[in-house]
């Protein structure tokens, strides 16, 4: 039986792992590729899933360098995208596993490759933002992954060995890396896909199954003072 993970915080990708959106983003994110490169549906959700995690500008620029229809595609994504993603549910236990982890005392961060913005507003319109001591959308130089994992760790004075990234996709464990440990959540891959990348931690196929995983990590003063 796998140990029970000591942490401080955790840091929850948004799309796929809090919310349902994937299925979504996948459609549209498709369509632009077969309608702006002429290629086959086979082939773009090929190309979408293997750079899936990653921002839909960083999905298309690495997909087809220096394309001339980049910039239109980008566009047309950002506006599919931003014209429904705010009706795309949470999963169904998404709000019970913040609650117990909240209740367990364990902070909560979101970080996400979705603007900033757009993400804060997401959680606003649903009275959702107290759950989170931060939420990290995404923008040019700050993106899900290292850039946001050090800002947590400077901003919130948590160190990395304390915190535990949450995320659905292949590229979010790539992230993790050298950074923080990392939970899976299957979902657009399955476990035999973590596994393949290496990954030796957990997986699990809904967020109620995180909270019995994982335990607070009290401050070394705290545990001296209750043994008095
Ligand atoms: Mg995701």
């Amino acid at each position: 039986m796998a140990k029970i993970l000591p942490c401080r915080a955790i840091i929850f990708d948004f799309d796929g792992t809090l919310a349902d959106s994937m299925p979504f983003l996948e459609s549209i994110g498709v369509e632009v590729m077969m309608k702006y490169y002429g290629i086959p549906r086979e082939e773009a959700t090929k190309r979408y899933r293997t750079t899936t995690g990653l921002p839909y500008e960083h999905q298309i620029r690495s997909n087809f360098p220096n394309h001339e229809q980049n910039e239109a595609a980008i566009a047309e994504f950002e506006k599919l995208k931003i014209d429904r993603i705010y009706e795309q549910r949470l999963f169904p236990d998404t709000v019970l596993a913040l609650t117990t982890l909240r209740e367990m005392g364990i902070d909560l961060f979101v970080s996400s490759s979705t603007f900033q913005p757009t993400i804060r507003e997401y959680f606003s319109r649903r009275s959702l933002l107290p759950f989170f001591r931060d939420i990290m959308g995404y923008h040019p130089g700050f993106e899900k992954g290292a850039d946001h994992f050090r800002y947590v760790a400077d901003k919130y004075q948590i160190p990395m060995e304390d915190v535990i990234f949450v995320g659905d996709s292949l590229k979010d464990y790539e992230r993790s890396k050298g950074f923080c440990r990392f939970i899976g959540v299957t979902g657009v891959f399955q476990e035999r896909d973590f596994r393949a990348a290496h990954h030796k931690g957990f997986v699990v196929s809904q967020l109620s199954e995180v909270p019995p995983l994982v335990e607070l990590k009290r401050p070394q003063m705290e545990l001296v003072h209750s043994d008095n």
